[in-house]
């Protein structure tokens, strides 16, 4: 999968890729991420991105001309699946959507600043507008990390163990189960014996009730 993200602070986007295990999908080639200076398509000697909104009142908006003219120039290069916006006033992200992006070859992402971009760049250019919750960020840039994470290690051979994706939170609309590590036992405080008792069959059916359990009692809408 090829990630190009266009924004103007390329630096926040340098460590997140560079750690764990967006890294080494990186090394084994399992997805390309290109960082796109917007700054490089500014207009003008100051290399100008934003200008002020039309109608008045506070906060400048990113214009269209830049944008505009970075997206024709990656899209003269490869056909993009998605060219996606990071915006609060996008469709909430969820694990579903994550499966279906990591399915795409080339999607360009899209980090905003300041109030916005301008619309009409929204009705012309972006195919999907993504939220990553009900809370606003200065700027785009996280909200893009989150969403290439979320969906680079749902592609097949990032993570070591293919089935650890498939038993996380979300997959099948059940949260994840509680889980354990050593010692057994902790200033008195025990692992469950059924963790312990080595039955593999009783272990899964344990987890699955277990995962029933903390959704009814955490997330009682992911049952309907
Ligand atoms: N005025 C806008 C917020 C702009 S915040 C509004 O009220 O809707 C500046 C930029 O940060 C946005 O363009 C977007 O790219 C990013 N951003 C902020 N919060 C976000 C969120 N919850 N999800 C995704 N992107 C977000």
């Amino acid at each position: 999968m090829h990630i190009d993200i266009i924004t103007v602070h390329p630096q926040l986007l340098q460590s997140p890729f560079a750690h764990s295990i967006m890294k080494r999908a990186i090394q084994k080639g399992l997805a390309t991420i290109n960082v796109v200076d917007l700054r490089n398509y500014g207009i003008d000697a100051h290399k100008k991105v934003d200008d002020y909104a039309f109608g008045g009142g506070a906060g400048m908006v990113m214009m269209i001309e830049p944008i505009a003219n970075c997206i024709d120039d990656l899209k003269s290069k490869r056909h993009y699946d998605e060219i996606i916006y990071m915006t609060p006033d996008g469709e909430t992200l969820t694990q579903n959507t994550c499966n279906r992006l990591s399915t795409l070859k080339n999607i360009i992402v899209l980090c905003g600043h300041y109030k916005g971009i301008d619309e009409r760049l929204r009705e012309h250019y972006i195919t999907k507008e993504i939220s990553i919750g009900d809370y606003v960020l200065s700027g785009g840039e996280l909200p893009a990390a989150v969403l290439c994470d979320a969906v680079i290690r749902l592609i097949p051979g990032v993570l070591n163990d293919e089935t650890s994706a498939l038993s996380d939170s979300f997959q099948d609309n059940l949260l994840s189960p509680p889980v354990y590590t050593r010692p057994a036992e902790y200033n008195g405080w025990k692992v469950p014996d059924i963790l312990l008792s080595g039955n593999t069959k009783k272990v899964e059916e344990w987890r699955h009730e277990q995962a029933i359990e903390r959704t009814k009692l955490r997330r009682p809408d992911l049952l309907q």
